[in-house]
C-alpha cells in the first residue's frame, strides 16, 4: 500500500516572514495520516527545518547539483540541501528544463547525486501543449522516464511527478481520463524495468494547477498517490484543504 504524499512546491516564491505558513501548517495537521513535503527556496530550508523540529512534515530542495562540491558558482549540492535539513529535493522541473536547459541525462546524474546524499528524489516529467496536441504525450513521458530516473532508484527514494506543462500555472487541468491515462503508463514502464514490487510501490504524483476544489477528483483517479502543489502551496489557507483532501 503506497502512502499518499502532498508536496508543496514553493518556486522562487516566499521570503523569511512566510515561515509562518509552515507554522500554521503544521498547527493545522499535527498528526498527519499522509506524509508532507514543502519546498521553499534554498534560502529558507535551514530556518524551516528548525520550525519543523519534531513535527513529520519533511523539507526538500527544488533542484541541486550533480557533484558534492565544487568550482560551480551560484548551485547547491545535494549534500548541502541534506545539511541544511532537506530529505527530498525535486528534479527535472519543467521550469528548469526549459529555463536552465536541462536534460534527462543532467536530471537523472542529479538523481544519482540527491540518492547518494540521502535525499528521496522527487522526479518531474511532462508534455509541452504542442507535444500534446501532436498525440506524442506518452513517448516524450516515456523517454523523460527512461532517461531521467537512475538504475539505482528504489521505492523509498523514488517518486515521480507528471506535471504536464501546459497545466502548471495556467487553471487548466486535464480531465481525469487524461491524468489516468499518463499515470498508469508510468506505472506499466516502472513494473517493466524494476519488476512488480519496486514498479508497484513507487509514488506518482500529479501536479499542474491543483487547487483546494479540484484536489478531490485527482486524488481519486488510478495510480494518482498524491499531488505536487505549486501555487497553492504557498498559504496554508490553500494546501491544507488539499492535505486533508488526500
Ligand atoms: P501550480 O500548482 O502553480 O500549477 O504549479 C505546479 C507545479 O509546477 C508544481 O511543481
Amino acid at each position: 500500500m503506497r502512502r499518499r504524499l502532498a508536496a508543496g512546491n514553493w518556486k522562487m516564491n516566499g521570503t523569511s516572514a512566510d515561515l509562518e505558513q509552515i507554522t500554521a501548517l503544521m498547527a493545522a495537521h499535527p498528526a498527519p495520516t499522509v506524509d508532507l513535503l514543502l519546498c521553499p527556496p534554498a534560502t529558507l530550508i535551514h530556518a524551516a527545518a528548525r520550525r519543523v523540529a519534531d513535527h513529520p512534515m519533511m523539507l526538500g530542495g527544488q533542484d541541486c547539483h550533480a557533484e558534492p562540491s565544487g568550482a560551480h558558482t551560484g548551485d547547491i549540492s545535494a549534500e548541502q540541501l541534506a545539511d541544511a535539513g532537506a530529505r527530498a529535493v525535486i528534479l527535472g522541473h519543467s521550469e528548469r528544463r526549459q529555463g536552465h536547459a536541462e536534460q534527462n541525462a543532467q536530471v537523472c546524474a542529479k538523481a544519482r547525486a540527491a540518492q547518494d546524499a540521502g535525499l528521496m528524489t522527487v522526479i518531474c516529467l511532462g508534455e509541452s501543449l504542442d507535444q500534446r496536441e501532436a498525440q506524442t504525450t506518452l513517448e516524450v513521458i516515456g523517454a523523460q522516464l527512461a532517461d531521467s530516473v537512475p538504475d539505482t532508484a528504489t521505492a523509498d527514494t523514488l517518486v515521480i511527478a507528471y506535471e504536464p506543462i501546459w497545466a502548471i500555472g495556467t487553471g487548466r487541468i486535464p480531465t481525469p481520463d487524461q491524468i489516468a491515462e499518463v499515470h498508469d503508463f508510468i506505472r506499466a514502464r516502472l513494473q517493466q524495468r524494476f519488476g512488480a514490487d519496486m514498479g508497484s510501490a513507487v509514488r506518482l504524483l500529479y501536479g499542474g494547477s491543483v487547487k483546494p476544489d479540484n484536489a478531490a477528483t485527482v486524488f481519486a483517479v488510478s495510480n494518482v498517490d498524491g499531488a505536487l502543489v505549486g501555487g497553492a502551496s504557498l498559504t496554508a489557507d490553500q494546501f491544507s484543504p488539499i492535505i486533508t483532501a488526500l
